[in-house]
C-alpha cells in the first residue's frame, strides 16, 4: 500500500498561472524549483509550457535538465544560484541562463562559457543572493557590453503589502536599473500582488500557482487523504502514542493512518491538528510517528475508511498554521511515499 493520494490538480495550476498573468501587463514566468514545490518538476512544467510559459525558474543547474527536457529547447531556464564552480557542462548542455551573482561569478561565467547567455541578479535589501549597489556600479558597464538577458533582485517581505520595505527595495531596484535597456524582474506571487509598479517585464510566481497564500484568490491544487489502517477503542486515562503525551479522558475510538512526519506532516503539527472525514474535523492526538498518526474519531457515527488531511476543510496554508509554518514548507516535504494522481478537476 502508499502511505496515502496525493492529487494534483493540473487544471487548477493553469487557471492560477493565467488568473496570475491577467494581473500584469507583462510576461509571466514561473519558478518550478524544489521539484515544483514538491509536486513534480516534470509534469508541473509541462503544463506550464501548455499554459504559456515561456519562462521558467529553478534553483540550482542541478534542477535544470528535468525541466529543460519537459519544456523543448525554446523555453528561457533560468538558474537563481548563478554559476557555480563545476556548473558549467549543465549549463552549456541544457542551455541554461545562469543569474550571476557576485563578481566572482561574473568572471568565472566570462571566462568559462564566454557568449553565453546570462542574466544579473541584484541585492537591493534582503542580503541573500545578488550583487550590492556598490559592486554593481564597480562591474556595471562591463557586464552590460555582454548584453544580459534578464536584471532581477527578489523582495523580502512581499507577502505583507504594509511592510516598507518593499518601497524601500522597490527604489534601491530602480535606482540600480533604471535607464538600462535589459529586461527586468523584481516580483514573485507577492510582487504581483502590490501592484504595477513592482511587475517590470517578467514576473517569477511560485507558490501562487500551487494554490498558496498570499495569493488567496488561487484555486486549490493538492489533495491529500489516507487511509485508516486501523480503529481501536481506548478506555479512560489509556494513552496513545509516543511519550503517552495524550491521555483519554473519555472512552474513545482513536483510528490510526500511516503517514507521518517521513510524509511531511512534521511533528510540530501536533498538538492542534485536524483530519476531516467529509465535514467532520477530528483532532489528531499524541504524538506524529515517522510513519502514523493516531486519530480521534470518537464523534463520528461510523468508521471511516479515509481520511482527508488537505481538501476543502483544510488548505495547505491552514495546516501549514497549524504547525505555525508556512505552505511552502509543507508542500516541499511531502515526499515520495504517496501515490500520485494527477487530475484536471479545475478548468
Ligand atoms: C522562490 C523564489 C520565487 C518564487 O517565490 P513565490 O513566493 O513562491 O512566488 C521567486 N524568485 C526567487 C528569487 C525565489 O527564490
Amino acid at each position: 500500500m502508499s502511505v496515502g493520494t496525493l492529487t494534483i490538480d493540473h487544471g487548477a495550476i493553469d487557471a492560477n498561472w493565467r488568473a496570475l498573468d491577467a494581473m500584469t501587463r507583462c510576461e509571466t514566468g514561473a519558478v518550478v524549483k524544489a521539484n515544483a514545490y514538491g509536486l513534480d518538476a516534470e509534469s508541473v512544467a509541462q503544463t506550464l509550457r501548455r499554459s504559456g510559459v515561456q519562462s521558467f525558474f529553478v534553483a540550482v543547474a542541478e534542477e535544470g535538465p528535468i525541466v529543460r527536457e519537459s519544456v523543448g529547447s525554446l523555453s528561457n531556464i533560468f538558474v537563481f544560484s548563478g554559476h557555480m564552480e563545476g556548473d558549467e557542462d549543465l549549463l552549456r548542455e541544457y542551455q541554461l541562463v545562469p543569474l550571476l551573482n557576485s563578481r566572482e561569478q561574473i568572471e568565472r561565467h566570462f571566462s568559462v562559457l564566454p557568449g553565453r547567455s546570462f542574466g544579473i541578479q541584484l541585492d537591493t535589501g534582503m542580503n541573500r543572493l545578488g550583487l550590492e549597489p556598490s559592486d554593481w556600479v564597480a562591474v556595471r558597464e562591463d557586464v552590460l557590453l555582454k548584453q544580459p538577458v534578464l536584471i532581477m533582485s527578489h523582495l523580502a517581505c512581499a507577502d505583507d503589502p504594509s511592510d516598507l520595505t518593499n518601497a524601500r527595495q522597490l527604489r534601491v531596484f530602480r535606482a540600480m536599473t533604471d535607464g538600462i535597456n535589459v529586461p527586468r524582474s523584481l516580483a514573485a506571487t507577492g510582487g504581483i500582488l502590490l501592484g504595477e509598479a513592482y511587475h517590470f517585464d517578467l514576473t517569477r510566481p511560485g507558490i501562487g500557482l500551487f494554490g498558496g497564500s498570499p495569493f488567496d484568490a488561487a484555486e486549490p491544487v493538492v489533495t491529500l487523504t489516507a487511509d485508516v489502517v486501523q480503529v481501536r477503542d481506548v478506555q479512560v486515562g489509556e494513552t496513545a502514542g509516543y511519550g503517552n503525551v495524550w491521555i483519554a479522558s473519555r472512552r474513545s475510538k482513536i483510528a490510526t493512518l500511516s503517514v507521518g512526519y517521513a510524509d511531511g506532516l512534521i511533528r510540530a503539527l501536533s498538538p492542534g491538528a485536524v483530519v476531516y472525514d467529509h465535514d467532520a474535523a477530528c483532532p489528531v492526538v499524541g504524538r506524529i510517528s515517522m510513519d502514523s498518526i493516531t486519530v480521534d474519531v470518537t464523534n463520528l457515527a461510523h468508521i471511516p475508511e479515509t481520511l482527508c488531511i488537505i481538501g476543502s476543510h483544510q488548505t495547505i496554508d491552514d495546516l501549514a498554521g497549524s504547525a505555525g509554518t508556512i505552505s511552502y514548507e509543507i508542500l516541499t516535504s511531502l515526499g515520495m511515499r504517496y501515490r500520485r494522481e494527477r487530475v484536471n478537476w479545475h478548468n
